[in-house]
């Protein structure tokens, strides 16, 4: 019997999410999108529309007891970011710019540690969509919150959110890939619309992101992002482009 990748025992394994279904199953979303397919959808004219298997995110990693850890976190992040979504307030700069939205209030423990059980999924996955994401030592301290449910410090695993100005109408799903800040490392995941980015790295979060990390009793920033300044852009391109993944992605 093959072992779970969370508790390392021999149990029977059952299909995961790393990125709860959820977040891709979205009304709009299922509009566009033919059945048993998720696609990549952006209102950006540079792109169209791509097909790639639901499939994909299906992968046996864990046991149902470690599988049924995430369920709270991942119910609560898709309530706030998805269903509530109507509840988040536009912030402007003092000339009137749109720099993001926020929420008024939210819930650190549970969103802290739904982000820190996706790193964590993405990290044990072996799927070619997060070949990217690996974990080294953090793994383990990842486990050992979870179990404990300790979101840890804002500083810790520190989180910032994001989501893109041109996409309207669907969620975009990108793989998720590392970004250098001010030289210190974080991953970011696409989850729908918000993109979110967590540090992976013992060193201190730059101190221009400090303001806007997730913390306790305090609002919830997402910044808007110009789909075209970001590196999304090159990561579609080159995840597209590349010839071993034409059995992943359609036009
Ligand atoms: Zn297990």
């Amino acid at each position: 019997m093959p072992k779970c990748k969370y508790c390392n025992q021999e149990k029977p394994l059952v299909k995961s999410h790393i990125i709860p279904r959820s977040f891709f199953e979205i009304k709009e979303f299922n509009k566009k999108a033919p059945k048993k397919s998720l696609s990549l959808i952006s209102d950006s004219e540079d792109f169209k529309p791509m097909k790639r298997p639901v499939g994909i995110y299906d992968v046996h990693l864990f046991c149902s007891d470690c599988e049924n850890k995430f369920m709270k976190y991942d119910d609560y992040a898709f309530k706030l970011l998805n269903e509530q979504r109507e509840n988040r307030k536009t912030q402007k700069d003092e000339k009137g710019l749109v720099v993001g939205q926020y929420y008024e209030n939210f819930d650190y423990q549970l969103l802290k540690l739904f982000f820190m059980s996706i790193l964590l999924r993405a990290g044990l996955s072996a799927d070619f969509f997060f070949q990217r994401v690996t974990l080294g030592p953090f793994a383990e301290v990842l486990k050992e919150a979870i179990d404990c449910a300790d979101a840890k410090e804002p500083e810790d695993f520190a989180v910032f959110l994001a989501y893109y100005a041109q996409i309207k109408r669907g969620p975009v799903i990108f793989p998720p890939d590392m970004k250098r800040i001010d030289g210190i490392n974080f991953y970011f995941f696409h989850i729908g619309r918000v993109i979110f980015y967590i540090k992976v790295d013992k060193r201190k979060t730059p101190s221009t992101l400090y303001p806007i990390i997730i913390k306790p009793d305090s609002l919830l920033f997402l910044l808007e992002f110009d789909l075209r300044d970001s590196n999304a852009y090159e990561i579609l391109k080159r995840t597209v482009d590349n010839p071993t993944n034409s059995t992943y992605f359609k036009t």
